[in-house]
């Protein structure tokens, strides 16, 4: 490809609203561009890398024996109704009418779809096991889209399903799923660990993610070097703490003047967080909540729609605050509580002895407050946000914490669809039974963010050369050169004869521009064609490693060749 015939515009300037690397540099080296808020279309350099990164999966899908097909974008209500998701699923599910006001949704996933497709197909055991997939475009009306590509409103995925007639089959249909996974980030060069997650919104009895470390990642998996254990951080249990033995000390009021974080109230009382309770007050299906937990700890909202069992809460508003407890935030505590208030106990604060709690009153607190002299407990629950050095949950060794990208999540499903769908099957014996499922998906466009996240400097990205948009980058460096011209248009024929996926940098700009586009887009090979063509030599640079070689014209091309291969490998 000629670059000065190629619709490929790179940027110099950073995109305000960019964050994220991988969503400055896709929009710097002009391979996504932006239509409205997390919606972004790929231009065709970018699209060169989609395509590779459909094919890597779809090659690893279809050697674990998945069979590809197509399934629609435009789903019926009826489909969705049957599995009560068309409610549950709120407002990210994108809901529209046709010309007859019949409804419909774009499609976040697919599982009604695939499963009344099969459901109408399949009547017998001697027809299952069976795995299908297929690569397409999904959408959600996510609340907060950001980060380009890593949380868009469309995008682009690969879901499979698995339709077996026990969960023992099922289970070995699940772990050809993890290990066709497993291979899939290896040939995508990333850097991924399968923790073990959240069923959420899809449901069933277990899951797994395969999360890609990176600063920009919404999820936060904790694993443990010790014993291997990995997880999603909302999925770890923290249990009780051993009760604490200490004297316990007379009850106390003490003024608290202007105090109100719980920083502030450390430090005025001299006294670590870990002596406070703090108290949250969130809004559950429309009802009053309190939690409590330790001051020095955080809730995981995750953990807590878990307990609640729904996502319908939210922190209270000042007003609220006011008008429930007759206090301010900063001020809420568990003293003469109106009757109807239920209180939730996080794990942190078993066995807990002299804490300083608020009185639902300004400017004062209680200290020496021993909850098990002092007041009823309540429920104990475990809402805390784990964090690094926290105990796991396997071996008891330290746990760490880090950031990452969900790019990978599996379900066991069970019956969850097929149930409600009466997807049946014939079993051997005549008997009519409910095919057991699981479900694969694989963000495709979050994972060329990914590749970014992982694979870049602070001149552009270093694609890995089995997902790059071309293997080499010829730059000739003075297109008005007679000589060098001819030199580069040749090496370009031949690479490209060599099934080197080549582009051509013939565009009339300065080696500087040239070079920096070259890093910018992050090309794996640059072969530069500048004065040394007069010793007969040219440059090969190595993105990755910044390695360069003078070779031989004629030698330069096939060496390029061979590094690709074994790149590939
Ligand atoms: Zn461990």
């Amino acid at each position: 490809m000629r670059w000065s015939r190629y619709f490929l515009y790179t940027s110099k300037e950073d995109p305000a609203e960019a964050q994220a690397p991988s969503h400055r540099f896709l929009l710097r080296a002009g391979l996504i561009k932006q239509v409205s808020a997390g919606i972004y279309e790929i231009l065709p350099a970018g699209w060169r890398v989609i395509r590779k990164i459909e094919n890597i999966v779809r090659k690893e899908m279809d050697r674990s024996g998945a069979q590809e097909l197509h399934l629609t974008v435009l789903n019926p209500a009826e489909l969705w109704q049957e599995t009560g998701r068309w409610e549950s699923y709120g407002n990210e599910l994108f809901r529209l009418k046709d010309r007859h006001g019949r409804d419909y949704c774009l499609g976040p996933t697919h599982e009604e779809e695939i499963t009344d497709l099969v459901r109408r197909e399949v009547r017998s055991y001697r027809q299952l096991p069976l795995i299908l997939y297929q690569i397409q475009v999904k959408f959600r009306d996510e609340k907060r889209p950001r980060f380009g590509l890593i949380r868009g409103r469309e995008f682009i995925m690969k879901d499979a399903y698995s339709f077996d007639t026990d969960e023992m089959s099922a289970m070995m249909s699940y772990e050809a799923m993890k290990f066709a996974y497993d291979r899939i980030f290896k040939k995508l060069r990333l850097d991924v660990i399968m923790a073990e997650a959240s069923v959420g919104q899809i449901g069933g009895s277990q899951s797994h993610e395969f999360i890609a470390f990176t600063d920009y990642g919404e999820a936060k998996v904790s694993f443990c070097e010790g014993c291997g254990y990995s997880a999603n951080a909302e999925v770890v249990p923290l249990g009780r703490p051993a009760p604490q033995d200490e004297e316990e000390m007379p009850l106390e009021k003490v003024p608290t003047p202007g105090v109100k974080t719980i920083e502030e109230l450390s430090e005025f009382l001299n006294l670590p967080a870990s002596k406070i309770m703090k108290a949250v007050l969130y809004i559950v299906n429309g009802k009053p909540l309190i939690v409590l937990i330790r001051g020095d700890r955080e809730i995981d909202e995750n953990k807590l729609e878990a307990v609640l069992g729904t996502d319908d809460f939210r922190l209270a508003g000042d007003e609220e605050v006011k008008e429930i407890l007759g206090t301010t935030k900063g001020f809420i505590g568990i003293f003469n509580l109106p009757e109807d208030i239920k209180v939730l106990w996080d794990n942190s604060l078993y066995g807990v002895k002299n804490m300083v709690v608020a009185l639902n009153e300004p400017d004062l607190h209680y200290i020496n407050v021993n909850p098990e002299r002092d007041f009823h407990y309540g429920e104990f629950v475990d809402v805390c946000e784990v964090r690094e050095g926290d105990p796991c949950p396997k071996c008891g060794g330290l746990l760490r914490v880090k950031r990452g990208l969900e790019l990978g999540h599996i379900f066991l499903l069970g019956t969850r669809y097929s149930e409600p769908m009466k997807a049946y099957y014939t079993d051997q014996d005549g008997s009519e039974k409910p095919i057991v499922m699981g479900c694969y998906g694989i963000g495709i466009s979050r994972i060329m963010s990914a590749l970014v996240e992982q694979h870049h400097d602070e001149k552009g990205i270093k694609w890995p050369t089995p997902v790059a948009p071309f293997e080499l980058d010829v730059i000739c460096l003075n297109m008005s050169d007679g000589e060098m011209s001819s030199v580069a248009e040749k090496i370009y024929m031949t690479a490209e004869e060599m099934g080197i996926e080549t582009i051509y940098d013939d565009r009339d700009q300065s080696a500087g521009f040239k070079f920096a586009d070259a890093d910018l887009v992050g090309f794996p090979y640059r072969m530069v064609v500048g004065n040394k063509v007069k010793e007969g030599k040219v440059e090969i640079q190595k993105r990755s490693t910044g390695e360069s070689w003078d070779l031989p014209i004629e030698e330069a091309v096939p060496k390029v060749r061979e590094m690709i291969a074994e790149d590939k490998k």
